[in-house]
């Protein structure tokens, strides 16, 4: 096991398995079923909620696999962050704060009508 998937477990498990931008709870690959079979996600949106070790500050930066450095976000959220050039990539906190914003005017996360108010 690498140190960063130590490290995204650990993030994981210290953020209570939700994610670091928008709240919602994500899965490791051992408990994908639980999104599935409790929640009743569909599965790509099931995908879109795949736990992803987030660089806060980015690998293209100099940012480390360091346990500091990592945080757990899911994979839309990771994903949406990187989409930019990495130079235009919003700091972690400013993105956060317009993660957070979006998700509670509902147009955020394409999970968020099948989980209803989670995490609100
Ligand atoms: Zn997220």
């Amino acid at each position: 096991m690498t140190s960063l998937i130590n490290n995204r477990k650990r993030a994981y498990e210290s953020q209570g398995g939700i994610c670091y931008y928008c709240g919602l709870p994500m899965w490791l690959e051992e408990d994908a079923e639980v999104l599935t079979d409790y929640l009743g996600l569909e599965a790509p949106q099931v995908k879109l909620l795949r736990c992803t070790a987030e660089h806060l500050h980015a690998r293209t930066d100099g940012g480390t696999n360091a346990g500091e450095n990592i945080a757990a976000a899911c994979y839309f959220c990771n994903s949406r962050r990187h989409r930019q050039r990495h130079d235009q990539a919003p700091e972690p906190d400013d993105y956060r704060a317009r993660v957070k914003a979006r998700m509670a005017s509902g147009h955020w996360h394409p999970a968020l009508s099948a989980l209803g108010r989670w995490g609100s």
